[in-house]
């Protein structure tokens, strides 16, 4: 059996994930990492992307995460996201419609128009969408 590390993954709004897992993969800012217990300590930034993780009975466990930053001891993973969703509670319909008024906003070409933030709205949406859809 392979040691454990507690991983723990909480949102302004809510503690995600709180449990032992085998392994840990997040996308890091600087690439992708796997953690396993007893990594050496580090501190990242994260992209927008799907986190996933081995629990206690080696099932794999997938997450949207909406950046943020991880630690990683050598007996533990916490990850502090700007929101972050168990695959199966993404609500997909919900993201489409997310996914809708993004890219209705950005097909208007208004003047006042947030780019930036339409644009990060319609990749949430999208990401959301492909990460309910992993098996
Ligand atoms: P929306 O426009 O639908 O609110 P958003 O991308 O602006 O989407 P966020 O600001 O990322 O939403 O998240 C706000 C809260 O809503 C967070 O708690 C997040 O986990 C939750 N959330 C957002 N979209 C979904 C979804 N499709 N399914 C489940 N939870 C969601």
């Amino acid at each position: 059996m392979a040691e454990k590390l507690f991983l723990e993954v909480v949102t302004p709004q809510k503690a995600v994930v709180s449990e032992e897992a085998e392994i840990v993969v997040a996308p890091g800012s600087e690439g992708e990492f796997g953690a396993l217990k007893g990594h050496t300590t580090f501190l990242t930034s994260l992209n927008m992307g799907t986190l996933r993780y081995k629990d206690a009975n080696g099932k794999e466990r997938l997450l949207f995460i909406n950046g943020g930053f991880a630690e990683v001891l050598p007996n533990k993973v916490t990850i502090l996201a700007e929101s972050a969703e168990r695959r199966q509670d993404i609500d997909v319909n919900r993201a489409q419609e997310a996914k809708g008024r993004a890219e209705q906003r950005l097909g208007t070409k208004a003047a006042n128009l947030d780019l930036v933030r339409a644009e990060a709205a319609l990749r949430r949406a999208i990401d959301r969408i492909r990460v309910a859809g992993m098996k």
